[in-house]
């Protein structure tokens, strides 16, 4: 407790530095301007010799890390090991499975599409180019997610930026940017002073003054101030402060967007600060990382052959269609397609909060946990993929595009190794808010983003194809992407332990410091496997504990109608519940043996 405060206090006054730094600063930023390919000015551009990776092993939060992982690596070895069910191959699941499995139990994890990752899930088209669910990058400050990185033996797979955060200016008779760069030199938070003091084209004086000043209360307060902000917008946040609309424009539509895929008239107030505390507090912490290729191939892969070296079971293609409870509201068993029939020790949620919703046994709706989970849902967003037929002017990083169309984009063909090309670009983009542009055709979401496009390479990108021409062109719609982070929802999201004995929940929206996130999903999969492994020594030597009844497994039916159900690699799987088949229903109906751990 007494760490959280002082790591926020820090937090908080790495925020009140750097908006100070900026508040007073009035030395003129270097823009980059790059009017076609260009190599110039401080912005790393065009396949430049690689960056070397920054050293963790001495930063606290990584040091906190790995600890818990040897924690769970140190436990004594359980009498007879636990077979746990892991429902969701995503991130979440897959962290999950592997600390179990650190932990000396055998997780079965299962997953409804035919591809592990979830919202990393990426596959190869015909051409063998990779489509990705979403664009991702990781941070210095995901401590959890390098430390699985390092265990795996795969941190050569991140490669990391010059430290800055790209701020693009559409609009613009040529390309440009505002650059915030972190000297290297610096510790936090001086580093991000510095960054702020240099770039000072967005915001005039009087804005950075009251900017500034309405953080002050941030800082002097701390955690309970960042507590206290869970129940507004950031909207509201600015205008209760007298902040000009024009810094939200400047600043914190492009920052919303990016950490919840909604604007900052929704998205609550607290997450910015998170973020703020997260990536302000660490020298590295907002340095950025792409994975080398693939997600599903150069990440999920080694986790699956690791998991599976140490025992842990795998299946791909099967959904969960049901959980089956007991008189007592334990678990029994799930029911898969084909009316298979599963059962174990215990069983991990790791699925999103969306599909635990749809699949949660009637009987636990009423509880208090689940009645708050009610309240989360996954919010739409879009990924697209743009491969032209010429390298344009990019840049390798990460950037905020400040459209109001797109979050943020990278040129993989610069800044992913896996995705590299030296004639050609292939441009990642995020659209959000995507509500609207769901139901809209793929085509007509091309031309929307071409003529965004227009206006963040100016000299580059015509709509009318006039210039840089669309050699291909994918996209991925998840309509329930990451819990939405509106206010009053941090007091929604489940802890790993649940009210049910032999269940538990992961997934980035179970509660953790992360957010919903990379970093997060890890996480909450370390903290699941760990209160299950904790509490399994705990009942070991408790002659009064009870394990729940556990239904005979059933083989899957070839001839039940979902039998041969797929979900196609370009959707996300949506949780149906189906009905319990009347054998199973008798089953569960007469009672099963009672066995002890
Ligand atoms: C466009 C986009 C960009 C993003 N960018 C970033 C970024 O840059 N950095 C970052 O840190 N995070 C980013 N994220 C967020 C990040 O991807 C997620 O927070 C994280 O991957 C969630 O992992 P998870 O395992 O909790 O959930 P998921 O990845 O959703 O995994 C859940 C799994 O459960 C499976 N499942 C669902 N129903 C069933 C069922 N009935 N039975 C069995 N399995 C089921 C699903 O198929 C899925 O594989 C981004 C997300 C998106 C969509």
């Amino acid at each position: 407790m007494m760490m959280t405060m002082m790591s926020t206090n820090l937090a908080c006054s790495s925020i009140a530095v750097a908006l100070l730094f900026y508040s007073l600063s009035g030395v003129s930023a270097f823009v980059p301007n790059l009017p076609g390919p260009s190599t110039r000015g401080h912005v790393q551009t065009h396949l430049q010799a690689v960056v070397q990776s920054p050293e963790f092993s001495s930063v606290a939060s990584h040091l906190e890390a790995l600890s818990a992982v040897e924690y769970l690596q140190k436990l004594p070895r359980p009498d007879k090991p636990s077979t746990v069910i892991v429902m969701g191959g995503g991130l979440a699941g897959l962290s999950t499975a592997k600390h179990l499995v650190d932990a000396g139990h055998i997780p079965v994890v299962l997953e409804a599409r035919d591809l592990l990752g979830g919202k990393v899930a990426a596959w190869r088209d015909t051409d063998g180019d990779v489509t990705e669910t979403g664009l991702h990058v990781f941070f210095g400050a995901y401590p959890n997610a390098l430390t699985l990185f390092s265990q795996l033996g795969i941190s050569d797979r991140l490669q990391w930026k010059p430290h800055q955060m790209l701020f693009a200016k559409p609009g613009r008779p040529t390309r440009e940017f505002a650059v915030f760069d972190f000297p290297a030199i610096l510790p936090a938070p001086l580093n991000a002073g510095f960054a702020i003091l240099k770039c000072t084209d967005m915001l005039t004086w009087s804005e950075k003054i009251q900017l500034g000043i309405g953080l002050i209360p941030a800082y002097l307060q701390g955690q309970s101030y960042v507590e206290a902000q869970e129940g507004v917008t950031v909207k509201e946040w600015m205008d209760a402060r007298g902040i000009p609309q024009s810094v939200t424009d400047e600043i914190f539509i492009a920052m919303s967007k990016a950490l919840g895929f909604i604007g900052p008239e929704t998205l609550s107030m607290q997450c910015v600060l998170i973020a703020l505390n997260r990536f302000l507090q660490e020298t590295n912490g907002s340095r950025i990382a792409f994975l080398d290729g693939s997600p599903t191939e150069r990440l999920c892969e080694p986790l699956k052959e690791y998991i599976q070296a140490r025992g842990g079971i795998i299946r791909t293609g099967v959904p969960v269609k049901r959980i089956l409870v007991n008189d007592d509201n334990t678990v029994a068993g799930l029911l898969l397609k084909g009316n298979e029939v599963v059962s174990a020790d215990a069983y991990i949620n790791a699925m999103p909060v969306d599909a635990l919703k749809k699949l949660t046994p009637d009987p636990w709706r009423e509880m208090d946990y689940f009645q708050r989970i009610q309240k989360l849902r996954g919010v739409p967003v879009m990924n697209l993929h743009i491969w032209f037929d010429r390298k344009l002017s990019t840049v390798d990083n990460l950037i905020f595009s400040r459209s109001p169309l797109l979050s943020v984009y990278a040129d993989m063909s610069e800044a992913c190794n896996g995705y590299a090309s030296k004639d050609t670009s292939m441009l990642e983009l995020v659209l959000a808010p995507a509500g609207k542009y769901m139901s809209k055709s793929d085509d007509e979401i091309l031309q929307a983003t071409l003529k965004e496009l227009e206006r963040l390479f100016p000299q580059e990108i015509r709509a009318d194809g006039s210039m840089a021409k669309v050699s291909k062109f994918t996209l991925v719609r998840t309509p329930t992407s990451v819990y939405e982070t509106l206010p009053g929802m941090e007091a929604a999201r489940p802890t790993q332990k649940s009210p049910i004995h032999n269940f538990y929940c992961a997934g980035d929206f179970s509660l953790q410091k992360y957010l919903a996130s990379m970093e997060g999903a890890i996480l909450s999969g370390l903290l699941a496997a760990r209160t299950l492994a904790d509490e399994h020594l705990e009942r070991q030597g408790d002659t009064t504990y009870a394990a729940a009844r556990k239904l005979t497994e059933r083989l899957a039916d070839p001839l039940a109608a979902d039998a041969n159900d797929k979900t196609p690699d370009r959707t996300m799987y949506v949780s149906k519940r189906s009905p319990v088949p009347p054998e199973v229903q008798e089953e569960l109906s007469n009672g099963a043996l009672v066995g002890l751990v």
